[in-house]
């Protein structure tokens, strides 16, 4: 697999430690940090809040993107949002179920559920 630590970061969520995605991906069901703690992917999962860092690296990330695939929101909360506003690439992708503000403006529009596409274009699966 083709996988950097420093893009997916995982942490315990009781110990703080830090391990690399090859180790969550190696781990069978739910990784564990050897403190007992569950190790949690560095990623915004829902209805968590972003920290000011990981806002502000998303903005310049988005900003710099030629390509931007939005994937299960529909774009009408804070800060996702917002975060669309600072593309400036040629491709904006949409992956949701149901429409969004932006679709009118996006270069794909799939209207369907995110387990769906990515099973649909296998885009987990090793060659
Ligand atoms: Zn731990």
């Amino acid at each position: 697999m083709n996988c950097t630590g420093s893009v997916l970061r995982n942490y315990c969520m009781k110990c703080h430690k830090f391990y690399d995605a090859e180790y969550v991906f190696n781990s069978t069901g739910i990784p564990k940090c050897e403190c007992g703690g569950i190790v949690k992917p560095d990623v915004v999962l829902y209805e968590e809040m972003l920290d000011e860092d990981t806002l502000e690296n998303s903005i310049i990330a988005i900003s710099k993107a030629d390509m931007l695939i939005v994937a299960g929101t529909s774009l009408t909360v804070y800060p996702a949002s917002g975060l669309i506003n600072y593309f400036k690439g040629r491709n904006l992708v949409l992956i949701n179920k149901d429409a969004t503000p932006y679709d009118n403006i996006a270069d794909l529009v799939i209207n369907e559920t995110l387990g769906k596409v990515f099973k649909e274009v296998n885009i987990w699966k090793k060659n």
